[in-house]
């Protein structure tokens, strides 16, 4: 599904001031693709040039540099893609101004028709095309293509930043968890493991309040259950209570535990120094996650697990 909604940028060849905007774009993503931007768009007529930008190759035989035509299109708005006609004489348009190659930078895709012409220049002309898709999927993977699609996408990036939440920049070191078996890094992962509690066993559940000795994080499976062995081999004393790690990075459920570990401080419940070190650990390097709005898939699951507490005006943890 499309995330960039290049409606975004201002259509062409209208006097609001705004006309250039798409050429911006180009010139930018171009240079962030590493390209030298020879000369930059310019109002008026342009003779079918938008754009000239060259590309350093070095190879066994030193340095050469490409020159290349770029041709913009923005036809997001009519959402047709860009033909023949849009872009005609190609070639002679990338001889006549000392170019070795032509980029088609379009907010569309190209036809067929015009696929199929510049499929047939290829031995005399390199050509290259970045379409809406390519250009989406250039721009997402980076932060630095992150940074230029916030300046000329700003609705679509905010969308896109709620459903796609990244750890928020609190820390100088990037937040980790790694498990305590294998030592992968678990916020990394698509499944985040589970975080295990390990408490004593209690025989009278009036009198005797929780006493938590370990606190771990694991992979999910194997490395989870190797952890469990290696405890119930040193002791028959303890006994665990799990939860996912993707569950308390969750802000309504990050927030909720952090409620109920200081009720636990009034209540009596106990943590050895060596687990209450832990959990402090594990939610400094799960804050980051927790701080941005929830997913609609989130709220989805935090709404169908009753969970929002009633401290924050739901229905959940009452007494
Ligand atoms: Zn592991």
């Amino acid at each position: 599904m499309a995330i960039l909604d290049f409606k975004e940028i201002a259509e062409a060849h209208k006097a609001t001031g705004l006309q250039d905007t798409f050429e911006l774009f180009t010139r930018d993503f171009l240079s962030f693709m590493g390209y030298k931007v020879i000369t930059d768009p310019d109002r008026g007529a342009d003779g079918g040039v938008d754009l000239i930008v060259e590309e350093r190759r070095t190879g066994v035989g030193g340095e050469t540099n490409i020159k290349w035509l770029v041709s913009c299109k923005h036809k997001a708005f009519s959402g047709k893609s860009v033909s023949p006609i849009d872009d005609a004489n190609i070639r002679d348009r990338v001889e006549s101004n000392g170019c070795q190659g032509f980029i088609g930078f379009y907010s569309t895709l190209a036809s067929t028709g015009l696929s199929t012409n510049l499929e047939g220049m290829k031995d005399k002309l390199e050509y290259q095309v970045f379409d809406k898709e390519k250009i989406e999927g250039q721009l997402l993977h980076s932060a630095k293509g992150l940074e230029i699609a916030e300046r000329y996408f700003p609705v679509s990036l905010s969308e896109w930043r709620t459903e796609n939440p990244q750890p928020a920049k609190i820390f100088v070191e990037k937040p980790s968890l790694k498990c305590k078996v294998c030592e992968k890094e678990l916020l990394e992962q698509d499944d985040n493991g589970v975080i295990t509690l390990w408490q004593r066993k209690r025989k009278d559940y009036e009198k005797e309040k929780e006493h938590f000795e370990y606190v771990f994080w694991t992979c999910r499976g194997r490395c989870d259950s190797v952890l469990a062995q290696a405890i119930r081999a040193k002791t028959n004393q303890l006994i665990d209570g799990w939860e996912d790690i993707s569950d308390v990075m969750m802000p309504t459920i990050f927030i909720k535990w952090v409620m109920s570990i200081m009720n636990e401080q009034r209540s009596g419940v106990v943590y050895s120094d060596e687990a209450y070190e832990s959990l402090k650990e594990f939610m400094l390097q799960v804050f980051p996650y927790v701080s941005r709005h929830l997913t609609a898939k989130e709220t989805e699951h935090v709404k169908s697990l009753g969970m929002i507490p009633s401290y924050l005006g739901g229905l959940g943890y009452e007494g």
